[in-house]
């Protein structure tokens, strides 16, 4: 049996894929809606908005990769996040880090408070500021680490021992580190959850999430409220997000170079004033990154000192694409200000820093010197 990411990756976490009979290399897409039942009471499948055996080969997959007990794929990382919301009932606590995904933070300021949840939004790099933050009915720590856009770290075993000292669950969300880099469940998360649209499918062409779970009876749980609101990710998107998997390994190792070598080389380019990477040994979450993940990502955001020189480098980089999304194999850069946290509150948004000078770059498989050449072009340019 293989148990390394970099074979589960390719293989699966079982049995191969061509061991149906038919013996094909790549797994079948099993494009229809529902399965004919042989007698009454027995049948592997029923009705593709519950199950279907596509969906079930990515969902073993992922939960091999995050050595979960369970994997549920969603056709939308927000509809995963939505459907983990669903454990919880009107008067349930939870305390969320708050530079958080800017969907996240609308779905629970619009939607979770409308049906009667308690949300906090605590700085969760100050351990002490959960656990002040902790009630009688906090049901649930919900984080992000590393943090969107910001790059802030947060130590997530003390977050667990927060979070199992008072019976809450610990939930995190692993998109920007997926599990080739950081494995929440061996430093005690009870929930991981995904947006696949990112580094799992990795290419910039399909929407996906996941839930990942410790335990099997909380999977239940979550597919029961999967095959009831009816977010299951489609059969044709789930062999896309098996075949983007296959290069997983391979491409946040290359994303990582790159991100480790721009990190360093944007410093020394005109009007940068400031890059934030956890791969920077004076990031101040630096050590607590080291001790809880094996890599730093491809994420970086960074500074430039006025906003006409945010605005140039967004509308005039070459190769390097403005647009939102992360995690692929192109190279993106966003203006976070005005597109992905612009529902954040002003003040929360000021606190944070994320302000007009701010640009995030989600760093591709692209050549170094040409990302390079397209970044200090744009930097060097006379406005
Ligand atoms: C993109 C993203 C989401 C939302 O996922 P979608 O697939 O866009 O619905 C949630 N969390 C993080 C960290 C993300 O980057």
């Amino acid at each position: 049996m293989w148990n390394h990411p970099d074979s589960i990756c390719v293989h699966g976490s079982e049995t191969p894929a061509y061991s149906d009979g038919i013996r094909s290399l790549s797994f079948p897409i099993y494009q229809t809606a529902s399965f004919a039942h042989d007698l009454v009471g027995h049948n592997q499948f029923n009705y593709t908005r519950q199950d279907n055996p596509t969906r079930l080969r990515l969902e073993e997959t992922v939960a091999a990769l995050e050595d979960g007990a369970d994997a549920i794929a969603f056709s939308s990382g927000m509809a995963a996040i939505a459907a983990v919301f669903e454990l919880f009932s009107p008067g349930d606590h939870i305390v969320c880090s708050e530079d958080l995904y800017g969907g996240v933070t609308r779905l629970l300021r619009n939607v979770s408070s409308k049906n009667g949840l308690l949300i906090d939004f605590v700085d969760a790099t100050e351990p002490n500021r959960i656990s002040e933050a902790i009630r009688s009915n906090t049901k649930a720590i919900y984080l992000e680490t590393p943090s969107n856009p910001m790059m802030q770290i947060i130590d997530l075993r003390a977050a667990s021992a927060i979070a199992r000292s008072c019976g809450a669950l610990l939930i995190v969300d692993n998109t920007f580190m997926s599990p080739v880099f950081q494995k929440p469940f061996h430093l005690g998360a009870d929930i991981v959850v995904h947006s696949g649209t990112k580094y799992l499918s990795g290419h910039n062409d399909t929407i996906s999430g996941f839930v990942v779970t410790s335990t099997k009876e909380m999977g239940e749980k979550i597919h029961l409220i999967s095959k009831t609101t009816g977010g299951a990710l489609a059969p044709f998107d789930s062999w896309l997000v098996l075949r983007g998997l296959k290069t997983l390994c391979l491409r946040m190792q290359r994303s990582q170079e790159n991100a480790i070598a721009l990190s360093q080389s944007l410093q020394h380019m005109p009007h940068v004033t400031r890059v934030y990477y956890p791969g920077l040994e004076d990031h101040p979450g630096h050590e607590i990154q080291k001790s809880q993940a094996t890599g730093f990502g491809s994420m970086l955001s960074f500074r430039v000192d006025s906003r006409e020189r945010a605005v140039h480098v967004l509308q005039h980089v070459s190769m390097i694409i403005f647009a939102e999304s992360l995690g692929g194999t192109e190279s993106l850069i966003t203006y976070p200000l005005t597109q992905t946290h612009a529902d954040v509150p002003d003040d929360t948004r000021r606190r944070l820093g994320i302000d007009e000078t701010l640009l995030r770059l989600s760093v591709g498989i692209e050549n170094i010197a040409d990302l390079e050449a397209d970044l200090r072009q744009v930097l060097e340019e006379k406005l």
